[in-house]
Parts: C-alpha cells; structure tokens; sequence
C-alpha cells in the first residue's frame, strides 16, 4: 500500500502526463476453493495517454479479462495502485468507485448486454437515466446524436432484439460514449460478429477515438483487427511481455499497411 505522499506524488506527475490511466505494481488473486489463492495478475505496471488507442493481445487465460475488470473498477486488485484520470482508487469505497465508473468509464462487452425490449435509443440512454432518474431532453437529444454517430438513424427507434449483430454492437458503443468517459474498455467487442462488421465496428471506434479524445483500450484475437490499433500491448501469463507502438497502422476496412505518417495525411 502507498503512503499518502506516494499517490500525490503519482497524481502531479499524471496532470503533467495527461495520462488517462497509470497501474504500478497491480497484481490480483483470485481464491480457489475453501483456503488456496491463484495469482493471475503478477504487477502490471502500465500508462494509457489521452486518446491513445490501444490493442490488448494475448493467449486466452493470460489475464486480459482480468486487468480490464480491474481497469474498469469491476473487481479490486490484490496490490498495486491505480490512478483513473489522475484519481487514486485504492481508498475509495463503493459509492466513490461507482460514481468514477459511471464518469470516467465506458463497456463494451463480446456480448452487447443491450435490454431485448427497449429500442435502441433507449439502451443508448440507460447510463444517463441510470445516474438522472429521468429522462429529459437533453438527454434523448443527446443519445440520438450518438446514434447518428454510429451509422443507425434509420433504426433508433427499432427494438433491440431486432437488430443484427453488428447494429447491436454499434449501439452498444453509441451507449458506452454517453457519459463522455475518459477512457472506454472493451473486451473482444467484435468477437462473435462477421469480417465486415467487426471492421466497421473497429472503424468506429476509431474515429470516436481520433474525434473525441477518449482512450481506447480493446482486447482483440485477431491480429489482423490489433493492427489498427497505435499501440499493441501483449499479455503472457499475467504479465506484460510486450509493449509496442505500431508504426504500420492499418485503416478504414483496408490490408494494406500504411506507414502512421501518410496516415495521417490521407
Ligand atoms: P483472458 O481474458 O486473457 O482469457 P482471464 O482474465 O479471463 O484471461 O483469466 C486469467 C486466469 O484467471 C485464468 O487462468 C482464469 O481461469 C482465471 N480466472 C479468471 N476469473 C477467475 C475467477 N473469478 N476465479 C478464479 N479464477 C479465475
Ligand atoms: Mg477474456
């Protein structure tokens, strides 16, 4: 644990950083049956800067789900510090930690989690209703811009369960930018859908990621999908075996390597 100097120590050198998330020395257990511990997570030291987007790669049961959970103030780490947007959340207790999440935090699952029987604006909305009680709107005028955003228009008003996969997930994301977090965690979001669509979905969060700011931190498989990504982090047995910036950054449903410089010109 940090004494007090430590975490302000760490939270001036992240106004200077601009640093979106910082994680020193986190390391997580979980425990096995009635008295045994497994450590999953053996000190993850790591810093995502604002806007960053970034790949989380590695074998299945390396950890990735893990750190995102703990990232994302889903679970508590076993040590270590973190720091979202510059603030410590080791003491913080529940309400705080639920308030930060809800803040400076967005999800999106493999799995959408969108409710079957509300229209797809209306899921977008949740997060809002959730923390205002009710809606106004401001609100509905806001979760219709998000929905713009995301190419669906035509369908806000469909029912969820009547979208297709890859519509879903796009609401998905429309619903984990409407608190405007800092930083948005999402765990193979492109998983269970087609080629097509989990370019377009990538596309997506690239460009909310080149418009906004926000930091993308995005557990993928697929190679092919971490490519587009400006930073590839490499997980093995519960720690970090690479880091990289990746200077052939692949763009808008297209092969072909382009170097970050032409990149940014086309
Ligand atoms: P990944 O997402 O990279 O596939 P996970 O973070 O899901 O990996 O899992 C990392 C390791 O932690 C695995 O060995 C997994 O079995 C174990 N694990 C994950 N969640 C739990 C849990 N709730 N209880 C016990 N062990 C767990
Ligand atoms: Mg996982």
């Amino acid at each position: 644990m940090a004494d007090s100097k430590t975490s302000i120590d760490s939270q001036s050198r992240d106004a200077e950083t601009d640093a979106t998330l910082r994680l020193e020395g986190i390391k997580k257990s979980y425990k096995i049956g009635k008295s045994g511990e497994v450590e999953v997570l053996h000190g993850i030291d790591l810093v995502l800067g604002r806007g960053e987007f970034v790949a989380l790669i590695g074998p299945s049961g390396s950890g990735k789900s893990t750190l995102l959970n703990l990232i994302g103030l889903l679970d508590k780490a076993s040590s270590g510090l973190m720091f979202l947007t510059g603030i410590a959340t080791e003491n913080l207790d529940d309400r705080a930690l639920t308030k930060l999440r809800a803040d400076a935090i967005g999800f999106v699952f493999q799995f959408h989690h969108l409710l079957p029987a509300f229209t797809a604006v209306e899921n977008v909305m949740l997060p809002l209703l959730a923390k205002q009680g009710r809606p106004d709107d401001a609100m509905r005028k806001r979760a219709a811009e998000l929905i713009d955003k995301v190419g669906l228009r035509a369908l806000a008003n469909n029912m969820a369960n009547n979208l297709s996969g890859g519509q879903q997930q796009r609401v998905a994301i429309a619903r984990s930018l409407i608190m405007q977090p800092a930083l948005v965690l999402a765990d193979e979001p492109t998983g269970n859908l087609d080629t097509k669509s989990a370019d377009s979905v990538f596309d997506l969060m690239r460009e909310v990621c080149d418009t906004s700011g926000t930091t993308f931190l995005i557990v993928t498989h697929d190679p092919r999908l971490a490519q587009r990504c400006d930073r590839i982090i490499e997980l093995v047995d519960g720690l970090i075996a690479s880091d990289k910036k990746n200077t052939q950054v692949l763009t808008k449903g297209d092969d072909s390597p382009l170097p970050v410089a032409q990149r940014a010109a086309t």
